[in-house]
């Protein structure tokens, strides 16, 4: 196959001094994209900042690349987007990777705890795909990759703040998939595992060890790349395998046994073994499709009435 290369593209990857937005931009810069490795540079809880993006930038460099540090918090996305334009001229590609942690179990959780966690992740996530979104719209071209985990799509004890801004990274995606559809703006979401700073003393050694970075990078560069044509994806990806994740819903049953019965506690109760039995459960999507299936549902009310 030939090489897919990157040439010509310019690729904002946030939080890119370290971990997995390292692994992205190296192999982006590699493979010919321009990159702005943004990182703020602060602890893993999102305290403090430093330049630490630097030491990406003389890698991609040292190798032949071209790259630009940027160290703006991504609360303040459209400073980074700045950087890619006044630098670079355009924008392509957008990996919002930035990410910090502050566990507590649930009942210990502040408000700091919440709110840094939201503003981090969804509003990290918002301003900088807002910022380019005006240059994707007038390129008809533009990539962008959320940052979701497995603690959001399944829950994970003491990340209630991150499982949640985390699911809500996927509901954003989902949006933008269809309001960027028609301008060839691709939105995917990565869910990584992988050894990093978040990660350490979390994961066992050997396994920690095994988890690169690098081996979920490619999956990230492929969905960036011009000739994917998935949106609204959801993958799932560690120790060289990737998976794509979608929520399912039942078959489901009606609630009544015709439409001029009242639904009651009673006949929800009786109905329940068929509503949550997912034999034959479909991902629903477009949100057409919801309609359509609304619609279906009258009708065959209308039919047994
Ligand atoms: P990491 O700590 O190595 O990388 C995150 C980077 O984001 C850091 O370099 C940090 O300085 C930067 N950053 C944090 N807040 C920022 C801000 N406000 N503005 C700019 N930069 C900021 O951790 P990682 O594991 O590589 O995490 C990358 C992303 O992957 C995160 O969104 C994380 O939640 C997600 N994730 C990681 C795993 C995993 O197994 N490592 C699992 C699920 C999700």
């Amino acid at each position: 196959m030939d090489q897919l290369r990157f040439d010509g593209r310019v690729a904002v990857v946030t939080g890119a001094g370290g971990g997995l937005g390292k692994a992205y931009a190296l192999l982006l810069g590699s493979r010919g994209a321009k990159v702005v490795v943004n990182d703020l540079g602060g602890g893993k809880d999102g305290a403090g900042k430093s330049t630490f993006a630097d030491a990406v930038v003389k890698e991609i460099k040292d190798k032949g690349g071209i790259a630009v540090a940027d160290y703006n918090n991504v609360i303040e996305g459209e400073k980074i987007i700045k950087t890619a334009l006044d630098n670079f001229g355009r924008v392509d590609i957008l990996i919002n990777n930035a990410g910090i942690l502050r566990d507590r179990s649930f009942q210990k959780m502040s408000d700091q705890d919440w709110d840094l966690i939201q503003a981090v992740h969804l509003k990290g996530s918002f301003k900088p795909t807002l910022a380019a979104w005006e240059t994707f719209k007038k390129q008809n071209f533009g990539r962008v990759i959320m940052t979701s985990s497995n603690a959001g799509l399944v829950g994970n004890f003491g990340q209630a703040n991150y499982s949640t801004a985390k699911m809500g990274l996927v509901g954003f995606m989902n949006t933008l998939a269809l309001e960027g559809a028609k301008y060839n703006i691709k939105i995917n979401t990565i869910v990584p595992t992988a050894a990093s700073r978040l990660t350490e003393g979390i994961l066992p050694p050997d396994m920690f060890e095994a988890m690169k970075p690098e081996l979920i990078a490619p999956v990230v560069a492929y969905m960036a790349h011009e000739s994917f044509e998935g949106t609204g994806q959801i993958i799932d990806s560690t120790l060289g395998y990737a998976h794509k994740a979608q929520l399912v819903r039942s078959v489901g049953s009606p609630l009544r046994n015709t439409p001029s019965d009242p639904v009651t506690i009673e006949s929800v109760k009786e109905k329940w073994p068929k509503v949550v039995d997912m034999t034959n459960a479909k991902h629903v999507s477009p949100i057409a499709n919801v309609t359509i299936n609304l619609v279906e549902r009258l009708q065959e009310f209308e039919d047994r009435a």
